[in-house]
This record gives C-alpha cells, sequence and structure tokens, in this order.
C-alpha cells in the first residue's frame, strides 16, 4: 500500500511537471520566429491578403484582437494598394472589408507594380523584405509562401488564427533542453 501511494504521488508529479512544460512552450512560442528570421520580431507585421480579410469578417473575428491571441503579440496588420483595390472592385458586397482596411491601424503599403495582381505583389515583397507574416487561406499563395524560407503564414481556421508554417527549422530548436534551466 505504502508502495502505491508513494507511486500516486509521483503520477501527480509528472501531471503538475506537463502542466508547466505546456505553459513554457505557450511562453516560448512569440520569440521563435526571432531565432531563424531576425527581422520578425514584435510588433509582427502580418501582410493580409484579401480572402484573409473578407474570412475574418466571416468568422466574425476581429484582426487586431486574434492576431495577438495567436501569436502572443502586438501585431500590424498591413494592406497593400493592390489589395485594396481588390477590395474596392469587389464592391457593396465587400463594403464591411473596405471599411475595415481604412481602419487607421492598418499600415498602408503603396505598390509600385502596374495592374492589381495581389498575389505576385504579396510573394514579391516577401521575397525582397522577410519581415512579413503572411495571412491568407489561398491555397495557391500559400503554396508559393512556403518556398521562401523564414516566412510564416497565418490563415484564419475555425474560431481563430494560426500560424499554419513557421520557418523549416523549427523543428530544430532544441525546445526541450532548455526546459527547466530556469528553474
Ligand atoms: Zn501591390
Amino acid at each position: 500500500m505504502k508502495r502505491l501511494s508513494a507511486k500516486d504521488a509521483r503520477t501527480k508529479d509528472a501531471q503538475k511537471k506537463k502542466k508547466n512544460d505546456v505553459r513554457e512552450v505557450a511562453k516560448a512560442h512569440s520569440s521563435l520566429f526571432f531565432q531563424f528570421n531576425s527581422n520578425l520580431k514584435p510588433p509582427y507585421q502580418l501582410l493580409l491578403d484579401t480572402n484573409f480579410i473578407n474570412m475574418s469578417i466571416q468568422m466574425k473575428l476581429d484582426i487586431f484582437k486574434s492576431s495577438m491571441e495567436c501569436l502572443l503579440a502586438k501585431c500590424v496588420p498591413c494592406i497593400t494598394d493592390c489589395v485594396y483595390g481588390e477590395l474596392e472592385k469587389l464592391g457593396t458586397r465587400h463594403r464591411l472589408a473596405l471599411r475595415l482596411a481604412k481602419d487607421p491601424r492598418f499600415q498602408r503599403l503603396t505598390c509600385q507594380h502596374k495592374g492589381i495582381y495581389a498575389d505576385d505583389c504579396i510573394h514579391s515583397r516577401v521575397d525582397a523584405h522577410r519581415c512579413y507574416i503572411v495571412c491568407t487561406n489561398d491555397k495557391d499563395l500559400k503554396r508559393r509562401i512556403r518556398k521562401v524560407p523564414g516566412v510564416p503564414i497565418m490563415s484564419v481556421a475555425r474560431g481563430m488564427f494560426k500560424v499554419e508554417r513557421v520557418p523549416e527549422q523549427i523543428d530544430k530548436v532544441p525546445i526541450k533542453s532548455n526546459w527547466g534551466k530556469d528553474k
């Protein structure tokens, strides 16, 4: 009987440890990008595409609040001229998106290119300056962004935003060896 209770205590300890570990992971999360792409640090600059804005509205997700909850850090949503142009072209059915895009808390990025093809614009921007997190739910754009090292992708999931892809090297982050260091 004595042995059994000792085992019980150990199990409880293990559970407690597990809980702490989960918390550690959550804390480490928002600084993970920085280790492999030093351009990525809070406040994170989010490069939004048209579809991401519309999906957020559909899912009733506040872009500021949900991105912060996702990355545990302050985020600055950015809208390019061409994405803005796309929203304008969508017309009255998407006037909510357009009104949102006019929010002064959004950072407007000026485009120099011709036409309003936003996917090319977003791709070339992150390829040239890897300081953005690309926010999209578009399969084709995601596929293209995945080929650019160090650029995470955020997308709209059920009831929340999630970072679908973080830099490749993330698997090699020695999270485990950091655990317990400050204990
Ligand atoms: Zn553009």
